[in-house]
């Protein structure tokens, strides 16, 4: 029975020896956009319903008002070329890396739906009160320029369901600036949904409520899960009609205009590098990655000859990291093109995701997507794919010698993403050392999951909140996720090799092993029909839900009663199995 569950959907084969590769220690310190799930959920584990901070801003540290609030631009465009030709035509842009380009401002009244006060203090460091300002309105929402501001969209191509897409570029985001937050941190503002640049090519420019509400929960429930992403200051929403087919079938619905302001340490994707590489530009590619490599990877000396096999080797096992931490939480990106790839490993571009809710390895979020290329189960896969696509980008610049390095650090990339996906499933499951057998545990209560249709989520939430006995016992009462399991017809096996697992962890207490996974496994994810109510709110300009999530989801490890009032964690409603989310944003 056992070799059954052995190749399963995950191949869950633990690496025998690590291969030599360069990582980046993964997820350092408290650094805002790469940190430990255990970070993240101390973070939000302090209580229970607020907004969480977890920077300890005090009041007295943060700017009262915007008159002093900078960005620069000076860092980006000393660098490198900047196309000069002025307007926002669309256009084929040659030998730069950024256009100029002015964001368009909203028509209609501005309102502010939501802002993420750990952003706005623990990495803008603006009183919150800040953001309630008129002034704040017009700045966020690209009606008005920040001090400083030079704006430019970014030209990028990239590999867009398996091919090469050519231009692309920020075709409806505008780079605002560098903030040098007082943690002497550089982070990258930029406007999503600003209008028209060079790179719009047929779009208009825009981005609607209902793709924005989910693009700012998402990257803020992301952080708060301890997943490596971009971040989002605010959403605001106006009244200019954006017209949308938003399932493709010649039903367009005129839906209104929203502008996230979202944060990273950087925007360059693999698509950035690609583009250069196609076109032949090759100091300008050398020009980027040194860049690249000086700010983000300081670690790698520019003088080493091996600086771009050192960095490729990074990038490689750090997207292995990524997709490894998605696939715990059960998310899915729905559009994992070279150019939503970000270089430093850190989720970009959130469109139509999802958060797999029964477990299944073909769960595909995005609608538009037929064949299922972006399906959860192929994201590591899809990782690969992209990897070599930046290898191509890279060989130019590359030596033979260092060719075959490169590739030789490719066919590792597996190895550490199993190694990788053995050792988070192992915690999830609250598993302590390395057993012969864990591989079978973890493979084996997938697949019952699988067959029983379990809630993901839930199932690894409930197994952190159950005690000894009661899994001893089988008394899941309350516990629909565990019920559902619990109805395979090989539970029982897999329960008796589970609890005589469990029970080899002699220095471990029952309450230890509860906590550790509680910490691990959330109890509320942004699931589609989360998102839905709170945006059919927001188009009426009812802000409350969109609010309400950010704050349930900025403590996702931790059981809140507003989230248990509202079924957060509940099994999902029967509405929810209709929605559907499409590429249309
Ligand atoms: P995405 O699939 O959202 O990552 O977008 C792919 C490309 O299409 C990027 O170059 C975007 O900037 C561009 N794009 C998407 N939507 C629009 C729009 N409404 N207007 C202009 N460009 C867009
Ligand atoms: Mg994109």
């Amino acid at each position: 029975m056992w070799c059954t569950y052995k190749v399963l959907v995950f191949t869950l084969v633990a690496a025998s020896h690590l291969p030599p590769v360069y990582v980046l220690e993964f997820c350092p310190s408290a650094e805002p956009d790469c940190h430990s799930r255990e970070d993240a959920a101390s973070a939000s584990q302090s209580s229970t319903h607020s907004v969480k901070s977890r920077w300890s801003v005090k009041s007295s540290n943060v700017t009262h008002n915007l008159d002093h609030f900078k960005v620069s631009c000076k860092k980006l465009i000393d660098a490198f070329p900047v196309d000069e030709v002025d307007g926002n035509f669309v256009r084929t842009v040659k030998n730069c890396i950024f256009s100029k380009s002015t964001p368009t401002a909203l028509t209609g009244p501005l309102r502010l739906a939501v802002v993420s006060k750990d952003v706005i203090e623990g990495i803008l460091d603006l009183d919150i009160n800040v953001s309630q300002s008129e002034d704040f309105l017009l700045y966020a929402s690209g009606s008005r320029l920040l001090p400083g501001s030079v704006p430019l969209a970014h030209r990028y191509g990239g590999h867009q369901f398996g091919y090469w897409a050519g231009q692309l570029g920020d075709g409806r985001a505008h780079l605002l600036g560098q903030y040098l937050n007082r943690r002497g941190e550089l982070w990258e503002l930029q406007l999503k949904g600003s209008g028209k640049t060079p790179y719009s090519r047929s779009g208009d420019g825009r981005a609607v409520i209902r793709s924005s509400v989910r693009e700012f929960l998402c990257s803020e429930a992301m952080y708060f899960l301890g997943i490596p992403t971009s971040r989002a200051a605010s959403l605001i929403v106006s009244d200019e009609p954006v017209l949308r087919d938003q399932f493709y079938n010649g039903n367009v619905k005129k839906e209104r205009g929203a502008v996230v302001l979202r944060l990273a340490k950087s925007w360059f994707r693999i698509g950035s590098l690609e583009i250069l590489s196609e076109s032949g530009e090759l100091d300008l590619l050398r020009n980027l990655l040194n860049f690249i490599i000086k700010e983000h990877f300081s670690f790698i000396r520019l003088d080493d000859p091996e600086k771009y096999l050192v960095f490729y080797s990074t990038v490689v096992n750090e997207t292995a990291h990524l997709i490894a931490q998605w696939m715990s939480v059960g998310f899915a990106h729905g559009v994992c093109n070279t150019d939503n790839f970000s270089l430093l490993s850190i989720t970009i571009d959130y469109g139509p995701f999802g958060f797999m809710e029964s477990y299944d390895p073909n769960f595909v979020p995005n609608t538009s997507d037929d064949e299922g290329r972006y399906r959860i189960g192929a994201q590591a896969e899809v990782g690969l794919f992209n990897l070599e696509k930046l290898l191509v980008a890279l060989s130019p610049v590359l030596t033979q010698e260092q060719k075959k390095q490169a590739k030789l650090v490719l066919k590792d990339y597996r190895k550490v993403y199993q190694m990788r996906i053995h050792q988070i499933f192992k915690a999830k499951l609250g598993l302590v050392g390395e057993e012969e057998d864990d591989n079978v545990i973890i493979a084996f209560m997938l697949k019952m999951m699988e067959d029983t249709h379990s809630d993901f989520t839930m199932t690894f939430r409930e197994l952190s909140e159950v005690s000894a006995n009661q899994l001893h016992n089988r008394n899941f009462t309350q516990m629909w996720a565990l019920e559902d399991l619990s109805s395979h017809k090989l539970f029982s096996d897999w329960l008796n090799m589970y609890m005589l697992r469990l029970s080899r962890q002699q220095s471990d207490s029952d309450l230890d092993r509860q906590h550790r996974m509680k910490r691990i496994n959330p109890r509320y994810i942004l699931r589609n029909w989360m998102a839905e109510s709170a945006t059919r709110k927001a188009e009426k300009n009812d802000f409350s839900e969109v609010e309400l999530l950010l704050n349930i989801l900025s403590s996702p490890f931790v059981t809140q009663a507003t989230a248990e009032k509202m079924g957060f964690a509940a099994r999902p409603p029967r509405w929810a199995r209709s929605l559907k989310v499409s590429c249309s944003s």
